[in-house]
């Protein structure tokens, strides 16, 4: 059969291909070519992994060796599963062969505003990426929505306080994110009020906090929301955020673990009313 492409963020995939060169370098003590990435289905969701793993390279010390699909995911409440892995059995992604190597298109990407990698099945055991700047669709076709009081688990690092209020959305019936996260959709002004609320909240943060934390700023750009991570003085885009065919924003899509208020653990001033 044939599947749709399973996207993965590029400043995900980026940390996570530049450690497994270096991985591979320090299994084998050169620069073998070679070198690639496992895509695979773990518990139903698909995941690109450094192929190293389990050994003592991957004990922490900060790179990320596993990243999951942002992928819609059929969602029962006691177990979600994606609905067809494309990476069933797993898929081998290379790094640094083929006419342009993955590795240089993604040093390149890093520098050119683009956010996504879409990886597709190549003959039996292989894949292929491709890297592009907007992701035009979060959720199968024919996706239906419902209305919803939707709160953020958390924006940004997991320090980050969470946002105080609730905003009213249309969210996937039946599709989550692979944390359970709902996949909402917004109107343009309560976009708006995320973007403001987030920009509130960094200004009410002391500066130190804002830089050890690795936070979201939010920005618009015509249309378009930047969302950025900052990190000290350094401030780097990670996706844009552009209107859907019907005009709704899925601001923080596989991000920020959209929860229904009525599940959240902390408390919220609801929809409509101001803090
Ligand atoms: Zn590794």
């Amino acid at each position: 059969m044939t599947y749709p492409k399973t996207w993965f963020r590029l400043a995900e995939v980026t940390p996570l291909a530049l450690h497994a060169l270096s991985c591979a370098g320090a299994r084998r003590g050169d620069t073998a070519p070679g070198e690639h990435l496992r895509w695979s289905s773990i518990d139903g969701v698909d995941r690109l992994t450094c192929p190293g793993q389990p050994d003592d390279t991957h004990d922490g010390g900060g790179d990320r060796y596993d990243v999951p699909a942002a992928t819609a995911l059929m969602w029962r409440p006691e177990r979600q599963r994606q609905l067809h892995p494309a990476a069933d059995p797993a898929r081998t992604l290379p790094l640094t062969t083929g006419p342009i190597p993955l590795i240089h298109a993604l040093r390149k990407a890093r520098t050119a505003a683009l956010h996504w990698v879409a990886l597709s099945p190549d003959g039996e055991h292989g894949a292929v990426a491709q890297i592009s700047a907007h992701r035009p669709q979060i959720v199968p076709h024919r996706t239906t929505w419902s209305t919803a009081e939707v709160v953020a688990r958390s924006v940004g690092s997991d320090l980050y306080p969470y946002l105080p209020r609730a905003y009213p959305a249309l969210v996937a019936d039946g599709w989550r994110d692979h944390t359970g996260g709902l996949l909402a959709r917004f109107t343009r002004a309560t976009a708006a009020e995320i973007v403001r609320d987030v920009r509130a909240h960094l200004a009410d943060l002391p500066a130190a906090d804002a830089a050890r934390l690795g936070l979201i700023g939010l920005d618009w750009h015509g249309d378009a929301i930047l969302i950025n991570r900052i990190a000290g003085a350094t401030i780097g885009q990670i996706d844009r955020c552009y209107p859907d065919g019907d005009s709704y924003y899925s601001l923080g899509a596989y991000l920020w673990g959209w929860q229904h208020l009525s599940d959240s653990p902390w408390p919220h001033v609801p929809a409509g009313r101001r803090p």
